[in-house]
């Protein structure tokens, strides 16, 4: 038994914030709410993300962000707390050029990927 684990291969031209969102997304919905660093932290790391994501986040949301993931990690009952916590540490700890890219061209940001030379139009992700 060597244990377990996960990965997800993306090309250079994904976009993390969005992807990182959509994980958050995920692990939100799945909370059962039983305790409040998984409860509260995963909807309000959801917040952020899509503030980041749709052009309205702050640089301040970044250390914010990196915060609450802090906060859920070892604090929850279950491990769905650190699997959601996780994701949030990693794309921050290697990707945080594209977090404040999002930060600082909004704009751009809205019509194509960090990683994408030429102009994309995304795809509307349903609720
Ligand atoms: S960490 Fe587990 S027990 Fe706690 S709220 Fe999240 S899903 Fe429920």
């Amino acid at each position: 038994m060597l244990g377990s684990g996960g990965f997800i291969v993306y090309d250079e031209d994904q976009c993390i914030v969005r992807n990182t969102w959509n994980f958050t997304r995920f692990y939100h919905h799945e909370s059962c709410g039983q305790c409040s660093p998984c409860r509260e932290g995963t909807g309000w790391m959801e917040k952020v993300l899509h503030r980041l994501e749709y052009g309205h986040g702050k640089q301040e949301d970044i250390d914010l962000l990196w915060d609450i993931q802090a906060k859920i990690e070892g604090n929850t009952i279950c491990p769905l707390g650190d699997a959601a916590a996780w994701p949030v540490a990693s794309a921050i700890r290697h990707f945080r050029e594209e977090f404040e890219w999002h930060v600082k061209e909004p704009k751009l940001s809205q019509q194509r990927n960090y990683g994408r030379v030429s102009e994309k139009t995304f795809e509307p992700v349903t609720a």
